[in-house]
């Protein structure tokens, strides 16, 4: 790592996987599509491109349905927890949906690819594919997770980070960073600018879910956190400025 301005400089980004979570998509504390919420990540999305940066998203859908929520020893639920994943997955194909129009209003070539095969909507994620679109400078949103239950996008992105090679998994959060508690409740959290994966598991910090981060590690995939509503931060994260939480 170099410094330049005070700023330490990463190196250099040319391609990445960013994770974009339900709440992404709609205004804080609401729910469903916002396409306000969707145009201003499409903007920051399609700017990074325009940087010439290799760009694949992967979608997160918590601002439908989470699976979790119909946990089968919930009595009142009559649809079976693996049935509720399936809805989550689905979820995150609208994500792509709305995020796919939106990035091509802009002007940006773009592809939407599912784990869960449906030809008439979108394209089946073919990885060799996925890597051809990248290379010609087309986005490519990788929507219904990995394609089976009880698991998170969290881990579709870790998968799929690996999978595509890329320089750094970003995840886009509410908060600046990775802290040692939430800021959001505790004013005495600190917050970390840097961390190794050891750090993080001792301190039994909470950065993506577990089978995730435990994919990253043992792949010495780098993980940038940061805040995606600041303006700009995805931009400056793209073109090697360190923000956030880095863990590697
Ligand atoms: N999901 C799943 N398999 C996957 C990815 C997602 O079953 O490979 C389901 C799971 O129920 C999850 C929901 O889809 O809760 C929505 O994804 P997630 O909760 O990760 O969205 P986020 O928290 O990022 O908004």
């Amino acid at each position: 790592m170099g410094n330049v301005d005070g700023q330490d400089v990463l190196k250099p980004v040319k391609r990445i996987l960013l994770k974009v979570s339900g709440e992404c998509f709609c205004p804080p504390n609401e729910r469903g599509v916002s396409m306000d919420s969707v145009n201003r990540l499409a903007t920051q999305i399609a700017n990074v491109a325009k940087m010439g940066v290799q760009v694949a998203v992967v979608m997160g859908g918590g601002n439908i349905l989470r699976g979790a929520q119909f946990k089968a020893s919930d009595g009142a639920s009559s649809i079976q927890e693996a049935t509720a994943h399936y809805m989550g997955m689905l979820a995150t194909i609208m994500n792509g949906s709305a995020l796919h129009d939106a990035l091509e209003a802009q002007g940006q070539p773009t592809r939407l690819m599912t784990a869960i095969k449906m030809d008439v909507v979108a394209e089946p994620y073919i990885r060799r594919r996925a890597l051809r679109h990248l290379e010609k400078g087309r986005v490519v949103i990788l929507a219904g997770g990995m394609g089976t239950p009880f698991v998170t996008t969290d881990t579709a992105a870790a998968q799929r980070a690996l999978e595509l090679d890329v320089d750094y998994l970003f995840k886009a959060t509410k908060v600046d960073g990775v802290y040692s508690a939430d800021p959001n409740k505790d004013p005495n959290a600190v917050f970390y600018p840097n961390l190794t994966f050891e750090e993080a598991i001792t301190q039994n910090l909470r950065v993506m879910d577990q089978e995730a981060f435990a994919k990253c590690h043992d792949h010495g995939m780098p993980i940038m956190v940061f805040n995606y509503r600041k303006e700009g931060n995805l931009e400056r994260a793209a073109r090697g400025e360190h923000i956030g939480t880095i863990i590697r």
